[in-house]
């Protein structure tokens, strides 16, 4: 059994799947984050990293837009996907708290940050496969006229 489920992963393997699998083993692994901001960058934009006068450091902050994007790994935050469902085998008790608690800040730093007048955009792990329909993601959030806050 152990055998079969590693020659289908293997088969699968692409450097996208890769960096994933590797997002999902490290807690602080930014490659999503870096993926993103390299997307941005590529469309021109500028932005400040990591500001850590706003609640939740948020990843991506667009000052003069009032705009910030937190990108979140599924397992670590809790999203609701078959990722983010993943059940860790050893510690799973602990894990499950650990993720509630994360879920509950993210929520907490974004109604605080959606008080003060900032819109926010969370760019799940997941969602990063489809580059094309991200960028145009990206590029919606951050035109003028979109000021939604929120956004799943
Ligand atoms: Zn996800």
């Amino acid at each position: 059994m152990k055998t079969t489920r590693a020659s289908a992963s293997r088969a699968k393997t692409s450097p996208l799947t890769r960096s994933q699998t590797m997002a999902r083993v490290k807690a602080r692994n930014s490659k999503p984050e870096l993926l993103v901001r390299r997307m941005l960058t590529d469309m021109g934009y500028r932005y400040r990293l990591h500001r850590a006068d706003l609640p939740g450091k948020p990843d991506i902050a667009f000052i003069g837009r009032r705009k910030l994007i937190f990108v979140h790994g599924c397992f670590w935050h809790g999203h609701d996907c078959r990722r983010g469902a993943r059940e860790p085998k050893a510690n799973a008790a602990y894990w499950r708290r650990k993720i509630a608690a994360n879920r509950e800040r993210d929520q907490r730093n974004c109604d605080a940050l959606g008080a003060a007048g900032w819109a926010v955009l969370t760019v799940w792990e997941c969602a990063l496969g489809d580059r094309a329909a991200m960028e145009i993601r990206l590029k919606d959030f951050l035109s003028d006229a979109a000021s939604v806050a929120g956004r799943e």
